[in-house]
């Protein structure tokens, strides 16, 4: 066996795949990389999902000519010098690999001023150009052209423009909550999608949300034991459908982390209901020493040395706002206290407390008392042994998912599970058989409610509601599976305001949901506008419904739209179907049976049987005449 030493282009490029394997991650590394250089006014473009286009431009520090070059090569950086440095990095970016690694795999060119003059310098898939004088503003803009032009592999597992997409642009939305003091542009493709001003949180907030998110939320700010928690949370009657309006930055890093995502959840969890989340953006400092961020480019968690006090600390605050207790004056932010737009208005501090409104969903038992506050001056020891045992158990929050990729399809009949009913009929009517119409003589109801029907020695006792609701359910269903659903416009147009994922996700549902009678589409700025809905469904919650969709988009569990219509089919069925306690005439009775086609086995759409037999023997039994 011949051991070959690899080619510098060979390993660059398997090098690029562990630093580079989308687009956002090329996004991710530019701005890092700007804010590194000091910048103050980023911009970022992509076109086709970042494939065809990435562009960042700051107003950072620049890079000397003589620099360029060195830039472009693997493992430069000008943010380490030695080994004793890694220990004192305060940087976003060391390795001094992600522009080698974006090269190998682009086409790509700087141009950069640091000083009086620009200079350029081009790369195709990792071979350099020279650095040539070129025109530009102090700063450097990095464009990438034409991502894994010469990677086949890496570019067929890319998503589509529009996943991409969504993806860079959810980071995006996070980067500029994430430094509220840069001013960003983000455009997708020449069209601006952010524009963020530079000039504090809440500015940054009615950039990505829209002003009217501020009304929603409280600003916090404490700090417990050493950590600070501070940004913004949604009231408790605000909640969001799936956890994408959640954002956590520890020690300025956006991370993922199971500890305080469980704290927020617990303390949200008397005021919200199931497949309800929270609303957060949430900053941590905590002393580097007591927290391990792992800072491998494309994972963000970070572990603290002791995750029961980071609990304790972000449970108490949060349900201290949320409940109104006496420390909630000392965690919330008053208005106006950074430069804030005028129309914003963080709410405020809830002066008369204490008694959560009627109409909240409470669920399960009281909450725990929470963790009673600790004078601030204890130490980090003492802190950990009196949390230790007074904060509800970590763990008791919803784990989170994994992360991202979670293919989710919403499908319709899927042949295998096409329905649990037909399930029961075939095992029922073998039980039940379907008895001929002609052969049934109706004999009268019973308590306005049961129908009773006579043939030969048997007798059939049919629940007129139940009967009536599986008919109608059968015949709506039936129009859905033929796609002959009619379309019923809506008075007002229904707007639902979706974030980059949750509006990549739906808009994969639109034909399917077109076919079944919605006449949905994209309003433009991440709206989309429902303008009708199935003219069975016309009392139809849409709120709920689409919720209920979002909520999937997230869970392992794909819901299928089949079974959410099902479930709609069979609220519809119900309203629209007789009730118990009105009389039938024998005409009527007549008319459902024919309808019923004699099919005794029948169950209604919640699983009720609709006709009991009854034979003639059984009755002998009970009056002792047989035995
Ligand atoms: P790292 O960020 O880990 O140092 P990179 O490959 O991302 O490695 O960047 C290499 C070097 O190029 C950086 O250390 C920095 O000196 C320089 N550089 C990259 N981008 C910029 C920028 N936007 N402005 C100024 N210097 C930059
Ligand atoms: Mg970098």
């Amino acid at each position: 066996m011949k051991i070959h030493v690899l080619t510098a282009d060979i390993y660059n490029k398997i090098a690029a795949g562990e630093v580079v394997d989308r687009p956002y991650s090329v996004v991710k590394e530019l701005v890092e990389n700007a804010i590194d250089a000091g910048a103050t006014e980023i911009s970022v473009e992509i076109e086709q999902g970042g494939k065809s286009l990435v562009r960042v431009t700051d107003n950072g520090c620049g890079i000397e000519a003589g620099e360029l070059v060195h830039a472009y090569q693997p493992h430069a950086t000008s943010k380490l010098a030695s080994a004793e440095d890694l220990f004192g990095v305060t940087t976003l970016g060391f390795r001094g690999e992600a522009l080698a690694s974006i090269a190998a795999v682009s086409r790509m060119k700087i141009v950069s001023r640091a000083g009086e003059e620009a200079f350029s310098l081009t790369s195709d898939g990792g071979a350099m150009g020279t650095v040539t004088p070129a025109a530009g503003a102090r700063g450097t803009e990095v464009t990438v052209r034409d991502l894994f032009y010469n990677t086949p592999a890496r570019l067929k597992f890319l998503k589509s423009d529009g996943a991409e997409e969504a993806d860079v642009t959810q980071m995006m939305a996070r980067i500029l909550l994430s430094r509220p003091e840069i001013s960003f542009t983000y455009l997708v493709n020449g069209k601006e999608k952010y524009r963020s001003f530079g000039d504090g949180l809440a500015s940054a907030l009615v950039c990505v949300y829209g002003k009217e998110i501020l009304g929603e939320l409280h600003r916090i700010d404490a700090e417990k034991h050493g950590v600070r928690i501070y940004g913004y949370i949604g009231n408790r009657n605000f909640s969001k459908p799936n956890r994408t309006y959640q954002s956590l930055f520890v020690n300025g890093r956006y991370v993922v982390n199971q500890t305080v995502g469980a704290a927020v959840s617990n303390a949200y969890q008397s005021y919200l209901m199931k497949r309800q989340y929270p609303f957060y953006v949430l900053f941590l400092e905590i002393p580097p020493e007591i927290v391990d961020v792992n800072v491998h480019p494309n994972k963000a968690d970070v572990r603290f040395a002791d995750n029961q006090v980071v609990y304790g600390c972000v449970y108490s605050v949060v349900s201290s706002v949320l409940d109104g207790n006496s420390r909630a004056l000392e965690y919330l932010v008053p208005d106006g206290s950074d430069s804030a737009p005028a129309t914003s208005s963080v709410p405020a501090a809830p002066s008369a407390p204490a008694a959560p409104s009627a109409e909240l969903p409470r669920k399960g038992p009281e909450k725990k008392a929470p963790a009673p506050d600790v004078a601030q001056s204890m130490t980090y020891a003492q802190a950990k042994e009196e949390l230790s045992f007074k904060i509800p158990p970590y763990g008791g929050g919803t784990p989170l998912p994994p992360r991202e990729e979670e293919p989710v399809r919403l499908e319709v009949h899927a042949p295998q599970t096409e329905d649990a009913f037909e399930e029961n009929k075939k095992l029922l009517s073998a039980a039940q058989p379907r008895v001929e119409v002609a052969s049934l003589r109706y004999k009268g109801e019973l308590f306005r409610t049961y129908l009773l029907f006579e043939c030969g020695d048997d007798a059939y006792i049919v629940d007129q509601h139940a009967a009536h609701e599986r008919i109608i359910y059968d015949r709506l269903r039936e129009k859905v599976r033929n796609r002959t659903v009619v379309s019923q416009p809506m008075l007002a147009p229904y707007l639902i305001t979706l974030n980059a994922p949750e509006f990549s996700f739906l808009e994969k549902q639109f034909s399917l949901l077109e076919e079944l009678g919605f006449e949905i589409g994209d309003f433009g700025g991440g709206t989309v506008k429902v303008s009708a809905v199935p003219s069975d469904l016309v009392r139809l919650d849409c709120k709920a419904f689409f919720d209920e969709i979002l909520s999937s988009m997230e869970s392992l569990r794909a819901i299928r739209l089949s079974d959410l219509l099902k479930d709609k089919l069979a609220q519809a069925a119900c309203k629209a179907a007789v009730k118990g306690g009105e009389s039938l005439t024998a005409e009527e009775a007549g008319a459902l049976l024919a309808e019923m086609n004699g099919d005794m086995g029948l169950k209604c759409p919640h699983g009720r049987p609709v006709a009991v037999h009854v034979k003639k023997s059984e009755l002998e039994k009970l009056f002792k005449r047989i035995v």
